[in-house]
């Protein structure tokens, strides 16, 4: 094994060459080092010209030192804030997009068109800024993450409880497939990293140079702690058996490799999360009564997915279902625009589909192909022999043809159902009804996605229902939003990417719930006050403060969490309710109309809710210039109990959260965001309003 650390500062001189064939080995960065091996090496070879371009070993590394080194420095993170975690994430997005061109030239090997290159690189790069401002949108800024309000567990309100979800004090371990070896990496460290978690990234090794030179630059970058980002270009050797209870382990990859993997008795002693994403056989369905423009919508879906990097997309159409009546239609459709796709060197501005990532894949695709025509028929390509390839050498380069089956009796098939060919590749097949079409949706056993394409008045709630459960997502399309769509093959930053069953029962993305996907939930039970310390946040019931200055007086800094304001009383009259009705306009019969409203679930006339909420603030502001800037929201309103005519309502004002807010120019105020608790209750004490107001308030 040789640290290539104590030889150059330059990591390209720190390549080692390999010396039979002189291409450069890939070094890992393992324990705060780059480093790499002669012996055990793998040679990854040039998607379009099959000449070698590097080799990888990992071979004689530490995997032990690794976790260790993970869990000591890497760890720093865990310290963070969410808010420190989301911004250090934005700036590494904005560094490697600023090196952006680097990865396009890189995905040339990997025999990507560039348009498929945006999905990995700008894509990735997205994500990271997507996961980053929805971290600093939607979470506090805190360690740990309170999830729920107080859950009281006791007459007297001294006991209860919240769910907090701190970071796991253990590594996330991310096996990544070949095909997207940068978007593949990103969006899973991204929800890691704003867990607080460090990761070890083991990329595919077609593709690793992609990953590789992405962490090169976040290293360099120096925005993460050494230790939160470490990188496998090789084999992971013993890696597993260094991993412990804190620990979390993701696979994208094929069902085989998963399925092995999975099995290792660490995870089993251990409880190790491990989710995984594999082979998934997606359809996309066309409703029985489509019409022309349906038609067109859903031939042009299937294309691009069957196109799109060359078909290597976990989420490409592989089953394309369309009523019996509608199949030849389609299928000359299809067959027409298929036989125009130009396969080449994607260097040539003529050409629309470039090549697979390997000649390996290239191999594994025909063979796939071959089970899958034992139950449909090639309609289209299929055979490596008497294809066209433009500009390049078709033996050498990973060039397949687009192809397309047809199978006109899918309920007797047995491969279509199960065989996932990753590359350019579908089968057509028709259906007679809802339910045969439902049963053969789910001889797909679990599926990442599935685009249902109707007719905009096209009822599918019932079709909904029955493959829902077979799927991480559904997309339907229609001539409503086919203009916005963002399309079948794409996995969203704010939506769920996994699927149950032969898609391997993982689930990523999703929002915040990947984050929580690497933290650990515990149900705190204790006081208010306990949960008010715990949480930084004030639980009604614990301990506050009055002061003989108005909150609203006080800066950002001066006020405290559990500062109170009991304001003044007010009695509501019928000229309020009257007033407030002319004012809105709102002349609802609860509030205005004696005989409604003694009718009514009311049994009289009371004021308005919308009234409740502004005598309060009339109550609680404080109406002289101070430091507070703005009232910006209000949350959780609920009207608990009625007001009537005569009720005398007073506000329990509370200070029940303090976020500071990062200045976007240095010429801003500096300034954070206060949430207050407020309590509207009646002259019996009871509560008839509860909300929270979040308000703009000026630091010291
Ligand atoms: P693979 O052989 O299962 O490899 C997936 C990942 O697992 C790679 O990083 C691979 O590293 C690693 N790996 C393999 N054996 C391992 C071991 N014993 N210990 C630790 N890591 C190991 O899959 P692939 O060749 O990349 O793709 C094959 C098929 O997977 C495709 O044809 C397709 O059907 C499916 N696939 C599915 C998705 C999806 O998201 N649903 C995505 C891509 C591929 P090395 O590359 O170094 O072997």
């Amino acid at each position: 094994m040789l640290d290539l650390n104590g030889q150059s500062a330059n990591l390209e001189a720190n390549e080692a060459q390999s010396a039979d064939n002189a291409v450069k080995i890939l070094p890992s960065y393992l324990a705060g080092k780059w480093q790499t091996s002669n012996q055990d090496l793998r040679t990854v070879y040039h998607a379009i010209t099959g000449e070698a371009i590097y080799q990888v070993s990992s071979h004689g590394c530490d995997m032990k030192a690794a976790v260790e080194f993970a869990k000591k420095n890497g760890s720093q993170i865990a310290s963070w804030t969410f808010h420190e975690r989301a911004n250090a994430l934005k700036q590494v997005a904005s560094y490697l997009l600023e090196r952006k061109e680097e990865f396009y030239t890189l995905a040339k090997a990997t025999g990507c068109t560039r348009k498929d290159a945006w999905i990995d690189v700008e894509g990735g790069f997205g994500t990271l800024f997507a996961y980053s401002s929805l971290v600093r949108r939607e979470l506090s800024n805190e360690t740990a993450l309170v999830e729920d309000a107080w859950i009281p567990l006791s007459k007297q309100g001294n006991f209860g409880a919240k769910h907090i979800l701190t970071s796991k004090a253990g590594v996330a371990v991310h096996i990544d497939a070949f095909n997207f070896p940068i978007w593949g990496m990103l969006e899973k460290i991204a929800p890691t990293l704003l867990a607080g978690v460090p990761c070890i990234v083991k990329p595919a090794t077609e593709g690793a140079e992609m990953t590789q030179a992405v962490v090169k630059h976040i290293v360099e970058s120096g925005f993460l702690p050494d230790g939160a980002l470490q990188l496998i270009c090789g084999q992971t050797y013993d890696l597993f058996d260094h991993l412990g209870p804190q620990d979390t382990v993701t696979f994208t990859g094929s069902a085989s490799t998963g399925q092995k993997l999975r099995a290792h008795p660490r995870f089993n002693q251990y409880s190790i999360p491990f989710s995984m994403e594999a082979d998934s056989v997606n359809s996309a369905i066309l409703t029985s009564n489509a019409n022309e423009e349906t038609i067109d919508l859903f031939v042009r879906e299937v294309f691009r997915e069957m196109t799109t990097k060359a078909g290597q997309k976990c989420t490409a159409i592989r089953r394309a279902f369309v009523p019996a009546h509608l199949l030849e239609q389609v299928q000359n459709k299809l067959i027409s625009k298929l036989q125009k796709v130009v396969v080449g060197n994607p260097e040539l501005e003529n050409v629309t589909m470039g090549a697979l990532a390997s000649v390996k894949q290239k191999h594994d695709v025909a063979e796939k192909v071959k089970l899958l025509s034992q139950d449909a028929q090639i309609v289209v390509g299929g055979h490596l022999a008497d294809f066209k390839v433009e500009g390049a050498d078709a033996n050498k380069g990973a060039f397949y043809p687009a192809t397309l089956l047809v199978c006109t009796n899918p309920t007797q098939a047995k491969y279509i159902h199960q065989v996932e060919a990753f590359g350019p590749v579908s089968t057509l097949m028709p259906y007679q009804n809802l339910q045969e079409l439902a049963d053969l949706v789910a001889r797909g056993e679990g599926s990442l996605v599935a685009s249902i394409v109707r007719n905009t008045d096209d009822n599918v709630e019932e079709l909904v229902a029955k493959i829902a459960p077979w799927h991480g997502r559904l997309h339907i399309l229609d001539a409503s939003n086919a203009k916005e769509s963002t399309g079948h093959g794409s996995p969203l930053p704010h939506l769920v990417h996994g699927g149950p069953g032969r898609a391997g029962g993982g689930e990523e993305l999703g929002g915040i719930r990947a984050v929580k996907h690497y933290m650990q939930r515990t149900a705190i039970q204790g006081s208010p006050n306990v949960m008010t310390q715990i949480g930084h946040s004030w639980t009604a019931g614990a301990e506050f403060f009055e002061d003989r200055v108005h909150p609203f007086k006080k800066s950002f800094d001066e006020l405290r969490v559990g500062e109170r304001l009991l304001t003044a009383r007010r009695t509501v009259t019928e000229a309020d309710i009257v007033n407030f009705a002319c004012l809105s306009g709102d002349h609802f019969y609860a509030h205005m109309d004696k005989i409604g409203a003694e009718n009514s679930f009311f049994g009289e006339r009371v004021a308005h809710g919308y009234f409740i909420v502004s005598a309060a603030a009339g109550l609680f502001v404080d109406a002289a210039p101070g430091p507070v800037i703005a009232n910006y929201g209000m949350d959780n309103l609920r009207f608990v109990e009625p007001v009537k005519i005569g009720d005398t309502i007073q506000v329990e004002l509370t200070c029940k959260q303090k976020t500071p807010k990062p200045l976007k120019d240095p010429e801003q105020k500096a300034h954070g965001v206060v949430v207050w608790d407020i309590k509207v209750k009646n002259q019996r004490g009871e509560l008839v309003a509860t909300y929270d107001i979040l308000t703009l308030v000026e630091r010291a």
